[in-house]
């Protein structure tokens, strides 16, 4: 029995860009159960609890992983405004750079997963007259920092690039959303740019 944890990985397998292997900055959204409130501690928390060195690099080549830099983002998150200071490691083996971003982020978005999730819940609901989880205004009401430019914003991008990728694949809003986006689209759910993404399972041995 060993409490050390282990990484298994989802690999895009249809809609990812064919060049894949030439993007040098290659996001890692780290994906775990009960994820804690996104906050600097949590996200140390995470990421001392990795071993870093024998990440996979998109080369194929693990065991060369060693930390390179930080970067800050800001996330609105529970009405807080935080400026989270993302890790980014890089392969000895290639020279790619990876930013470990916790799975509950979208990158480039400063609006979590949940929250634009249950924007896009809200706007089917409207859209199709059927019960949403939470309305527009529970949404704002319970993250302050997110006005109604925001959500409209969200769902034009929706609209935009991920109402027919979802349709084409019969994806919904549920629990295996970010696990299907990831497999399917070689991305973040919402994320617009095309830069890959990986995403890595963190669990238990046991
Ligand atoms: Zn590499």
């Amino acid at each position: 029995m060993s409490n050390r944890r282990k990484f298994t990985s989802v690999s895009p397998n249809y809609d990812c860009p064919k060049d894949f292997h030439n993007f040098h900055n290659i996001m890692i959204s780290l994906f775990y159960k009960n994820y804690k409130p996104i906050s600097q501690t949590s996200y140390n928390n995470l990421i001392s609890s990795l071993r870093i060195h024998n990440l996979t690099c998109t080369c194929g080549m693990s065991g060369h992983m060693i930390k390179h830099a930080y970067y800050k983002r800001l996330v609105k998150y529970f009405c807080v405004e935080t400026l989270l200071k993302i890790l980014r490691v890089k392969c000895k083996h290639c020279g790619k750079t990876h930013a470990l971003l916790p799975a509950q982020l979208i990158p480039y978005s400063q609006i979590p997963l949940d929250d634009t999730v249950a924007i896009i819940n809200a706007w089917q609901g409207l859209e199709k007259n059927i019960y949403a989880l939470k309305s527009y205004e529970e949404i704002m009401a319970s993250n302050h920092l997110i006005d109604f430019s925001n959500v409209k914003y969200i769902i034009k991008q929706f609209k935009d690039h991920w109402l027919e990728r979802l349709k084409t694949y019969v994806l919904d809003l549920d629990s295996e959303l970010v696990i299907n986006c990831f497999k399917y689209f070689g991305r973040q759910f919402m994320q617009i740019k095309r830069n890959p993404n990986i995403l890595f399972f963190l669990n238990h041995i046991t």
